[in-house]
């Protein structure tokens, strides 16, 4: 699980004194829901509502709403997959290819070498 610290939501607080709280607002990661997830510190701790705010890099933020969160809490598939793969004789990500190169690998056929 990647949630978020309490230090780490307090840090954020604390760099952001000048307003009421904190505000993410975007897509839920699991169903593409509108989500607005608010941290308001108050008397009695820091409230939070609207959903759940993971961040799994530095500066990367997450959001799943309250019911998302409910079936599954766990943040899952929110990396990207790298892919590697032979270019002019030596395997390289995918992603650092040449244009010309990464249009080539969609053309190219996965190779079933299953013995029927
Ligand atoms: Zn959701």
């Amino acid at each position: 699980m990647a949630m978020m610290t309490l230090k780490r939501l307090h840090d954020l607080l604390d760099a952001n004194q000048d307003k009421d709280g904190l505000i993410w607002q975007g897509a839920c990661h699991d169903c593409q829901c509108e989500v607005k997830v608010t941290a308001t510190p108050k008397t009695d701790g820091i409230h939070i509502n609207g959903g759940s705010v993971y961040e799994p890099e530095a500066d990367k933020f997450i959001m799943k709403c309250d019911g998302c969160f409910g079936n599954d809490p766990a943040l899952r598939n929110y990396q990207d997959c790298e892919v590697y793969s032979r270019v002019v004789g030596y395997l390289r990500p995918v992603n650092q290819w040449n244009d010309g190169k990464f249009a080539e690998f969609h053309d190219r056929k996965m190779f079933d070498a299953s013995i029927r």
